[in-house]
């Protein structure tokens, strides 16, 4: 079985000894296909491969899911080895955050907007145990999912702010047969709700091909796209639905350069955040 290192000491010291390029895949457990295969990139482009195994307090509101979190960390680990991992970190809480812990990392700009403004102090919690992790482990290149492409972002920004010199690497989405992305709250859905939840990825292709297709009016895109998904589906509350630049992920009010289109909804209790790229087409009104 590959270690599994539970302190801050371990990590340093198994780290120490490792030859070679090093790569890292952080996450919160509950291993599923979208995290297999950033260690399969890692694995891939570096001798050696540490996996972070950390539910993140700091990145949870008082109202949500810390507690109930699925967690199995003995089948997470054979997932782990068998994808060629050289070691788990797996640190408890109170190993990585001291009682008097003070500082956080902020960026001012993107935090309160879309995921941000409905999950307040989220992103706070995510850059800085993301930085810790970082800094801990030392790797040459960290591999994230682009289906949290605001994660990604802010991520690779402050990477690139702070001169942590190490590689951001940003990951296709790994989507089930229906389309629906892959990720650990999915299985807090009944069978049902995962089949009406294939209405997301559905709405943004449509977007999509729209867009695509010529239209490049974004009030309209959305608002018809936001109309068809609340009548076609058990997706009542539609947290945001956006047109954003694909460089800044600030919104455009006309598409005249490639966008990602993000998504944030509820199926039920569960809330699904998916996203879809766009290259655009040139637009003649621009
Ligand atoms: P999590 O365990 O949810 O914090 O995710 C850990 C990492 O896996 C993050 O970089 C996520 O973006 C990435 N990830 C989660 N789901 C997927 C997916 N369906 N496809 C690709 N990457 C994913």
């Amino acid at each position: 079985m590959i270690p599994i290192l539970k302190t801050k000491n371990e990590l340093k010291a198994f780290r120490s000894k490792l030859l070679g390029s090093v790569g890292m895949v952080p996450t919160m457990g509950a291993l599923h296909e979208g995290h297999l295969s950033l260690m399969g990139q890692s694995t891939l482009e570096n001798d050696n491969t540490i996996v972070s195994i950390f539910v993140n307090p700091l990145q949870f509101s008082a109202n949500e899911d810390l507690d109930s979190y699925p967690q199995r960390l003995l089948t997470d680990t054979e997932l782990c080895e068998s994808r060629g991992v050289c070691a788990i970190f797996a640190p408890t809480k109170d190993s990585m955050y001291s009682k008097n812990h003070q500082t956080t990392v902020v960026n001012f700009d993107l935090d309160q907007l879309y995921c941000g403004k409905y999950r307040p102090d989220h992103f706070k919690g995510v850059l800085t145990v993301v930085a810790k992790l970082l800094l801990l482990t030392r790797p040459d290149s960290a591999y994230f999912g682009l289906k949290d492409r605001q994660q990604f972002h802010l991520i690779h920004k402050m990477a690139d702010d702070l001169d942590f010199g190490i590689n951001i690497i940003g990951c296709p989405i790994i989507r089930e047969k229906s389309g629906l992305a892959m990720s650990s709250r999915n299985e807090y859905m009944s069978d049902s709700q995962k089949e009406n939840s294939i209405h997301l990825f559905k709405t943004l292709t449509t977007m999509k091909e729209a867009i695509e297709g010529g239209n490049f009016d974004t009030a309209q895109i959305i608002l018809s796209a936001k109309e068809s998904l609340t009548k076609s589906s058990a997706f009542k509350e539609i947290q945001y639905l956006e047109i954003v630049d694909t460089k800044s992920l600030l919104p455009v009010e006309v598409i005249n350069q490639n966008v990602i289109i993000l998504i944030a909804a509820f199926m039920g209790e569960t809330r699904l955040i998916d996203n879809i790229e766009v290259c655009v087409p040139s637009n003649p009104a621009s």
